[in-house]
């Protein structure tokens, strides 16, 4: 197989390896496409000084080339999501027979290789197959929308609650329209216009944007109780601490995202109203609900698949997107076709 290698910062390369299945419950994966994002930029441009070589890419969809003999719901030819996060086999959770409460679960492209590569040998657990329904572009969003469930089934949401999301762009953007699809009330507050008019054309009512006025729109749009619950999505600019300030007493506070930066934000307030503070991170357990939301069209994925490139332009793809990043830009989500 083909794998592309990030060796030192900026320096993007590629390995040829044999890619042999080697148990009977393994299948052999044609890459079909990859969702280039963020999430690839820090070991690329160093800025987390991870442990090189490190193979990119978190998300990708592909279709089974070879399945082994012992694979139930696979075989040639069928359409799968490539798992972006992956049971470690060796906790106490993954040995009990419960790899989805794993007590370290490995990232795709960060913990452990990703998925930029043209083909993918990993067990038939490690796969999920797509309806017809759901296109491949879409399949790329079955990791996002199932951390989005997941911090949904952490919130329990209720009938016309109001419930705050804080940051996080598309993520923030996804969890919104989940969160109508639930019956709850998002209120969607992010610091830059864009992402605040990209998430009313996708149907979120209530946009806010980070200022001097937010507390006083929030207060009025509740009625003057501030919101039940608040989620903050990591990688956003905004104060970790900003959640304490608009939930009301007794509320719940999740942090949710792919990883959390180095960050910290005084305690007190959150003390003195008795929130709850919890994490949602790296949790493939919704998975088939997430590929269920896509079916059913409970999220609106279109404003995000329509920047593409061909893997040939990988290595440029990298670079422009990193200048992007270092000059302060925001890192669109852009659809690489590696066929
Ligand atoms: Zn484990």
């Amino acid at each position: 197989m083909k794998i592309w290698k990030i060796l030192s910062p900026k320096i993007l390369t590629t390995e040829e390896r044999p890619d042999n299945i080697t148990t009977a419950t393994q299948a052999k994966v044609k890459v079909t496409h990859l969702l280039f994002s963020e999430n690839e930029l820090p070991a690329y441009r160093g800025t987390l000084r991870p442990k090189y070589p490190v193979v990119p890419g978190r998300f990708a969809v592909g279709v089974v080339a070879e399945a082994g003999t012992g694979c139930i719901k696979t075989e040639k030819n069928t359409r799968v999501y490539i798992h972006d996060v992956i049971p470690c086999g060796q906790c106490a959770a993954c040995c009990a027979g419960a790899p989805e409460s794993c007590a370290s679960m490995r990232a795709a492209g960060t913990a452990c290789e990703g998925y930029l590569r043209d083909f993918v040998v990993t067990d038939e657990s490690n796969l999920s197959p797509l309806p017809l329904s759901v296109s491949d572009e879409e399949a790329l969003f079955i990791g996002i929308v199932s951390l989005c469930e997941a911090v949904i089934d952490r919130l329990d949401v209720t009938k016309g609650k109001h419930i705050a999301v804080f940051g996080g762009r598309e993520i923030g953007n996804i969890l919104c329209q989940l969160l109508i699809y639930h019956q709850a009330v998002p209120i969607f507050v992010d610091t830059d216009e864009e992402s605040l008019y990209l998430a009313s054309q996708c149907g979120i009512y209530y946009t806010i944007k980070a200022d001097s006025m937010m507390e006083e729109t929030i207060l009025r749009i509740t009625g003057g109780r501030l919101v039940s619950d608040s989620v903050y999505c990591t990688g956003s600019e905004l104060p970790p601490a900003l959640p304490f300030d608009m939930t009301a007493a007794d509320g719940l506070v999740v942090y949710a995202g792919f990883d959390f930066p180095d960050f910290s934000a005084p305690l007190k307030p959150a003390l003195e109203k008795r929130l709850t503070i919890t994490a949602v991170t790296n949790d493939y357990s919704n998975n088939a609900t997430a590929i269920n939301r896509i079916v059913n069209k409970a999220v609106n994925l279109n404003p995000f698949l329509f920047q593409k490139r061909p893997v040939a332009e990988i290595a440029a793809l990298f670079a422009e997107e990193a200048k992007r990043a270092e000059s302060g830009g925001h890192v669109p989500y852009t659809i690489v076709n590696m066929l």
